[in-house]
């Protein structure tokens, strides 16, 4: 039979409305959730595969539905019936969607599963209803999805200021970060292209240009940028730059992100700061001077030029940091790096490179050693002269100086700024041991071996022979009647290699590691011994006992002081305990407490080096002070200095006020003598004028046979 092209086109479209109905089968069963199309009497019309799965009917009967075995809830027995709920549907006659939330029960694992069902009538043109539709889905599933989504959106909106451009670079789909980023509404930014947005807010490390080259080249572009949103708020970010486009390059659109690392940015700044400026005062600390020092040499090197490096310490500091407080250290800290600064010439560098330290790195360009070391000598002058002043800290005036060590470099072919730093700072270390007036130290080579010199003592105080090496000198103290008073004992240390080795180089190491303890333990114990020795020829002998801050300081010691008393057997009233001025002004209640014990114990107290300390005096009334010390920088330049001659007079004067003995230290000529002798009071003299410090033996021979 031949065909007429009528049927032929009826094959045509049966063939094609057959294929239409395949493909929307095949759609409707890709969908993810079931669907049931039901005539108005219930009859089953359509349904896809997804929901035979979901509510595992397992067939396609007409009457399914009431064999269905659906729950209310998880626990519940009583099957609901569906029939009832979809016929509820119909007899509403409204086109709005009704959804029932409903578990279905496995008949064969027992197992429930929640399900959500959505009944949905569907009118006809006239207005009568020509099926409902019943759509159902995993309500697992679904809560799963939402919070995925949720969470994609909280990512999204938290992090990262995302915005998608259409291919004509307009911003269509800012979020919320972005838009809080930029800003910039998201009306304002949808009338925006990303180029116009760039140029507006957005600070590039490299040029547009290179941008755009790079996107063109690899469809992406990610780096850190600035970000304005208003004059006065900058952001730093890490944008990045997605462009999407077929391969003929059509553009479809971009995708940019922009990252905010303002925080991490900040973070690293200020981790910068803090590893190379010093919090307190805000300078440059130990490593940036060093690494100033290091540029400075090798330009040095290169042209031939000199400079300096000066390294001061605040002397006291520590005393000071003591009694009155980290707060107070800390203020006097910053009050000597503002003085400094103000010194200072344009260019010079300066550091704190230690607790009480600070350098100053001169950026002079001498072309001789002798032409830098002229220039570093007067700035240090000028830093001496402006720094030994009282400081006015909170209610307290504290006098304070400072002693300078200088190194003129470069100076020898092993530089480096680690050498350089510490040969300035045992150029200061010198300065230290310089006299009172005295405080600048030039570098020399032979300091170099100090440091070895030091170490090697410091362990060499650690040796079980320490006890036979050490010894205890004394020096006498003389009335202003010629008659012996007693004798200030001074510790020695008979060193096996280096031979005897006076106090000042080995107490303030044995005070740093608090080796002083034993040393200052063992000084005691014979001092007592020798003194309940003396004292039972010479009733009237009195022995002098240095003090130092850090045995003081311990816990137990006025304890081991009694247990030593009892002990040896010593007489307190034959004993004089040295204290310096820095333990004494501290106004803890444990100081004060130390004091009070030592005097009932019967114990005299002295402060050693008065007037070297502070300016202020109340200590002298709370305190039970029988005796002080003037220091011999006073004495040094008396009767010659007027000054000086003023302030020993001023001294005997309050002493006397107060009842005190006094010492005058250090006397070596007959003028000072002979001055001495004319002020009124108890003075007692203490010098070279009658004795250096000198052994038991001597001392015994010489000041003690001649009397009783
Ligand atoms: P200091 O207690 O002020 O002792 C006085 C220092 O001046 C002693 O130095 C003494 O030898 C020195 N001296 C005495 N007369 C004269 C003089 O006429 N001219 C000059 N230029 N100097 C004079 P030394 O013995 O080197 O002791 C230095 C410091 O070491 C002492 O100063 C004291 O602070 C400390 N020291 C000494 N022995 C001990 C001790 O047993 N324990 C503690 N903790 N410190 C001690
Ligand atoms: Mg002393
Ligand atoms: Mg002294």
């Amino acid at each position: 039979m031949s065909s007429t092209p009528e049927i032929t086109q009826l094959v045509k479209s049966t063939r094609h409305l057959r294929d239409e109905r395949e493909s929307k089968r095949e759609i409707i069963n890709a969908i993810e959730n079931g669907i049931i199309v039901l005539k108005p009497d219930l009859k089953i019309q359509f349904i896809n595969d997804q929901a035979i799965y979901l509510l595992a009917c397992n067939t396609r009967e007409q009457e399914f539905l009431g064999r269905l075995t659906l729950f209310k809830n998880k626990k519940c027995t009583i099957p609901f019936k569906l029939e009832s709920w979809l016929k509820s549907i119909i007899e509403t006659l409204s086109e709005e969607p009704l959804e029932l939330n409903i578990w279905y029960r496995d008949p064969n694992s027992l197992k429930s599963h929640p399900r959500c069902l959505q009944g949905k009538l569907i009118f006809s043109r006239k207005g009568k209803i020509k099926s409902l539709l019943l759509s159902i889905y995993d309500r697992s599933l679904r809560a799963r999805a939402d919070e995925q989504k949720r969470l994609m959106q909280a990512a999204f909106n938290n992090f990262n200021g995302q915005f998608i451009a259409n291919e004509k670079g307009y911003i269509i789909h800012p979020n919320d970060s972005f838009i809080s980023m930029s800003g910039l509404s998201a009306r304002h930014l949808k009338e925006m292209t990303l180029m116009h947005w760039l140029e507006l807010q957005v600070t590039l490390k490299s040029d547009t240009t290179g941008l755009l080259r790079t996107l063109l080249e690899t469809k992406y572009w990610s780096g850190e940028v600035e970000l304005h949103p208003s004059p006065d708020l900058t952001f730093h970010a890490i944008l990045t730059i997605s462009m999407i486009a077929d391969d003929d390059f059509n553009i479809e659109h971009y995708i940019v992100t922009l990252q905010n690392i303002t925080d991490i940015k900040e973070a690293q700044a200020q981790l910068q700061q803090m590893a190379l400026y010093d919090t307190l005062t805000g300078l440059a600390n130990r490593k940036l001077a060093k690494e100033l020092i290091s540029n400075f040499l090798k330009s040095h090197l290169r042209s031939k030029n000199f400079s300096a490096i000066l390294y001061i310490n605040l002397e006291r500091f520590k005393s000071i940091n003591n009694a009155f407080g980290r707060k107070t250290g800390d203020q006097l800290l910053a009050q000597t790096a503002s003085l400094l600064k103000k010194i200072l010439r344009k260019g010079d560098a300066l550091a704190r490179v230690g607790g009480d330290e600070f350098a100053v790195i001169t950026q002079d360009k001498a072309t001789e050693t002798e032409e830098a070391t002229r220039s570093a000598l007067k700035l240090a002058r000028k830093i001496t002269n402006k720094l030994n002043q009282h400081y006015l800290v909170g209610e307290l005036t504290l006098y304070s100086s400072v002693r300078i060590g200088i190194i003129v470099y470069p100076f020898s072919e092993d530089d480096n700024a680690d050498s350089l730093l510490n040969s300035a700072d045992l150029a200061m270390s010198e300065a230290k041991n310089l006299k009172a007036n005295e405080k600048i130290y030039i570098y020399e080579p032979t300091l170099s071996e100090d440091i070895t010199h030091r170490r090697q003592l410091e362990i060499d105080l650690n040796s079980p022979e320490l006890d036979t090496q050490l010894q205890l000198y004394y020096q006498a103290q003389i009335g202003k009647d010629d008659v012996l008073h007693g004798a200030e004992t001074l510790i020695r240390w008979q060193h096996p290699t280096l031979g005897l080795v006076p106090p000042n180089k080995f107490i303030p190491i044995a005070e740093e590691s608090r080796q002083i303890l034993k040393v200052g333990a063992w000084v005691l114990y014979h001092a007592f011994m020798q003194v309940k020795k003396w004292a039972a020829i010479h009733p009237n002998f009195n022995l002098s006992i240095n003090i130092s801050p850090v045995q003081f300081h311990e816990t137990e010691f006025v304890k081991h002081i009694r247990e030593l008393l009892n002990h040896t057997g010593a007489n307190p009233s034959n004993i004089t305990l040295e204290l310096t001025e820095g333990v004494l002004i501290s106004d803890t209640e444990s100081a004060l407490d130390k004091i009070e014990k030592l005097d009932r114990l019967g114990f005299k107290i002295s402060i050693d080096d008065f007037g070297t300390g502070y300016s202020s005096l109340s200590y002298l009334q709370r305190l039970p002070i029988h005796e002080l010390k003037i220091d011999k920088s006073f004495i040094f330049r008396v009767p010659d200095s007027k000054e000086d001659v003023a302030i020993v007079e001023s001294i005997i004067r309050l002493a006397q006020t107060k009842n005190l003995t006094i010492v005058a230290e250090g006397v070596e000529t007959q003028e000072q003598v002979d001055f001495l002798r004319k002020q009124p009071g108890n003075i007692l003299i203490q010098g070279y004028f009658y004795s250096r410090p000198v052994e038991t033996e001597v001392f015994e021979n010489v000041f003690l046979t001649l009397d009783p």
